[in-house]
């Protein structure tokens, strides 16, 4: 007798002749975060097989941030065993956050675009391995721009997914997708969770046995308003913005002198290290003299209304920053050039501080 007809251990075998117990093969998009974890384990629960794309951008979301868009997926992937593949979206997330189709949220995050990337990139994954539908973490309702009705279905349209995105904490909410109508996901075991709150996810996570995922806050850089400024300006000052111009913004205060000319200042040792990490051979060095003092770039010409003004702003940063008067160092080819100048104050800051 052939059991594979009755037993249903053997069942899954009728929709995709794979060995063992997959019902079918998803392709996650995966933070790490709470959410993108719970959805792939409601998948794992059902018996499909799961292979989670982890993205990294130039913005934040990259595996030395411990936050919602940027923790380390893979203990999560160890323990409950699935695999992660890492994907660095480089210069065509540069492209869309400088141009996006679908503009901004509140602040320089175009979260439309960057969902309808991510999705571009997870379909074509999922078309090379040849799995069976696409799962996210998007609960409706939790991000007014891009988690509503009308953006998800936006986003379907314009990477031509459409019935083929399931995201499994808000399914009960949404129409049925391709794999609920087939009967390879059994849509009563998804969720129907909305908004904001996080209460059923921690009751979700408890049950799962998750226990070390990061808070909610966004680990995108877009969404600071801080950065979001810096960006904006750089955009409106740069024809071609290299990896190392945004590394940059994620260091030190920022001054904008004129439409050419900028100075940014470290904060702090880890500031310092970031900016001499990330100097150009263009960019000026500028660092006081005899005092504790930040480093500083001078980022353009280097005319001599633009060191002292560097310098200026440099002295204001020093231990000295009550003298009179401060001696700074600006490296230029092989010879120092030394200049004195009175600590900037806080009226001269205002009008060109990038805040
Ligand atoms: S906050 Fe928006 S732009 Fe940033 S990673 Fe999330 S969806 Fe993308």
């Amino acid at each position: 007798m052939d059991t594979r007809l009755t037993n249903p251990a053997v069942e899954p075998k009728q929709f995709y002749n794979k060995e063992g117990r997959k019902r079918g093969h998803a392709i996650a998009l995966f933070s790490g975060g709470l959410d993108s974890a719970l959805a792939v384990l409601l998948m794992l629960r059902q018996d499909i097989e799961v292979t989670a794309l982890t993205f990294m951008t130039h913005f934040g979301c990259d595996l030395g941030d411990r936050s919602s868009c940027g923790s380390n997926p893979y203990p999560t992937a160890e323990k409950f065993g699935f695999n992660v593949k890492l994907m660095h979206l480089g210069q065509k997330f540069v492209d869309i956050v400088s141009k996006p189709k679908f503009g901004y949220g509140a602040h320089m995050n175009p979260c439309v675009d960057c969902r309808i990337l991510m999705l571009t990139e997870a379909k074509n994954f999922m078309e090379l391995v040849s799995a069976d539908f696409i799962i996210t973490g998007e609960v409706l309702g939790q991000r007014p721009f891009s988690q509503v009705k009308d953006k998800m279905n936006l986003v379907l349209k314009e990477t031509g997914l459409s019935g083929r995105v399931l995201r499994p904490l808000s399914a009960k909410v949404l129409a049925p997708t391709a794999p609920e109508l087939s009967g390879m996901v059994d849509r009563e075991k998804l969720e129907g969770i909305t908004g904001r709150g996080r209460h059923r996810q921690i009751e979700l996570a408890r049950e799962f046995g998750l226990e070390d995922y990061p808070n909610p806050a966004s680990g995108c850089l877009l969404t600071d308003e801080g950065y979001s400024n810096r960006l904006r300006d750089l955009i409106a000052h740069t024809d071609r913005i290299t990896f190392d111009d945004l590394n940059l913004l994620r260091a030190g205060r920022h001054f904008r002198l004129d439409a050419a000319t900028k100075v940014i200042v470290g904060r702090n040792e880890d500031d310092n290290k970031r900016i001499m990490a990330y100097r150009q051979p263009h960019h000026h060095l500028l660092e006081a003299v005899d005092v504790s003092s930040p480093v500083t770039l001078l980022v353009g010409p280097a005319t001599q209304d633009n060191i002292l003004k560097a310098a200026m702003i440099t002295a204001r940063y020093t231990s000295a920053r009550n003298r009179p008067s401060v001696k700074v160092s600006m490296q230029s080819g092989e010879t120092p050039v030394i200049v004195e100048v009175s600590p900037a104050v806080d009226a001269d800051l205002e009008p060109v501080a990038i805040r």
